[in-house]
């Protein structure tokens, strides 16, 4: 059986109920969060809790329980017996409860917490083999910063790289890459790793920020800067990330072809630094 949180209570989940009229439900108006627990660690759990803290603030919902994220987290992974695996954490918070209205109940509600965990993938040997993926156009909102749970132009544009048997669909905005659908993206041209910069177009990845810190580690140069579409035949290799699976080699972006199918030397050079990193949380 299944456990899952909420607001403040580990229950079954078959068991768990949650109002038509949760705006969550009406408007996608709440966020969530996404952690991984490698069998004994969260990776980066207070990264996770401050950009919790700061999509919540800027939607303006208080969950005053916030500090709470880190044990519920840690009670699901017990209460699932997951200890010993891998597993993601899911948490989000919605406005809570009030009849449809555009604007915010007045006076606020109590937001919506629920979160579950699931058995996920370990860190593996190597990336694995590069994957296909389509380039489209950025059709998403421009607070892309947010970790929203309003997700419906992510879902229907890597519904259409799923379709075609691509693994992510990657966003361009004014003629430039920015993230994937769920996942951000690193480009190498000319030995020089490029990232969309931190702005309102792509969400800050906790798994990009430490990417970025592991390349500063093994002494590889990172811009944090729009790389353009018209550069792509350009490219030597490139990656997607997140929380989930990590670190992901790109074989094609449509129908231009780059690197050799496995991942390259600069992201296997990241790759190793990850390893060693986690390696050194384990303890
Ligand atoms: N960008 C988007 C749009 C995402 O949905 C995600 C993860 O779900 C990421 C980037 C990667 O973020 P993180 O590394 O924190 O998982």
């Amino acid at each position: 059986m299944e456990t899952a949180y909420l607001n403040g209570s580990f229950l079954p989940k078959q068991d768990i109920k949650i109002s038509p009229d949760d705006r969550g439900f009406l408007f996608g108006d709440g966020i969530y969060e996404v952690m991984k627990w490698y069998a004994g660690f969260f990776y980066d759990p207070q990264g996770h809790l401050e950009r919790l803290r700061r999509s919540m603030r800027e939607i303006r919902i208080d969950w005053s329980q916030s500090g709470d994220f880190l044990a519920v987290s840690r009670e699901l992974i017990r209460a699932n017996s997951l200890d010993n695996e891998h597993a993601l954490i899911y948490l989000q918070v919605t406005r809570g409860t009030a009849p449809r209205n555009h604007a915010f109940p007045e006076p606020a509600v109590e937001p919506t917490v629920y979160a579950f965990a699931r058995k996920a993938g370990g860190f593996k040997d190597d990336p694995g083999p590069a994957v296909p993926v389509l380039l489209t156009k950025d059709i998403r909102w421009s607070r892309c910063d947010i970790k929203s749970i309003a997700l419906l132009a992510n879902t229907i544009s890597f519904q259409n790289a799923h379709e075609k048997g691509m693994k992510e669909c990657i966003f361009v905005r004014d003629g430039f890459i920015t993230e994937g659908s769920r996942s951000n993206i690193f480009l190498v041209a000319d030995n020089i790793i490029y990232t969309y910069p931190q702005s309102d177009y792509i969400l800050s990845g906790i798994t990009r920020k430490n990417i970025i810190r592991y390349a500063g580690e093994a002494g590889l140069e990172v811009r944090e800067e729009p790389f353009p579409e018209t550069r792509i035949h350009t490219l030597q290799e490139a990656f997607f990330c997140n929380s989930s699976s990590e670190l992901t080699p790109v074989s094609s972006f449509g129908d231009v072809k780059i690197g050799s199918g496995s991942a390259g030397q600069v992201t296997m050079k990241i790759y190793e630094q990850f390893r060693a990193d986690l390696a050194s949380l384990k303890g």
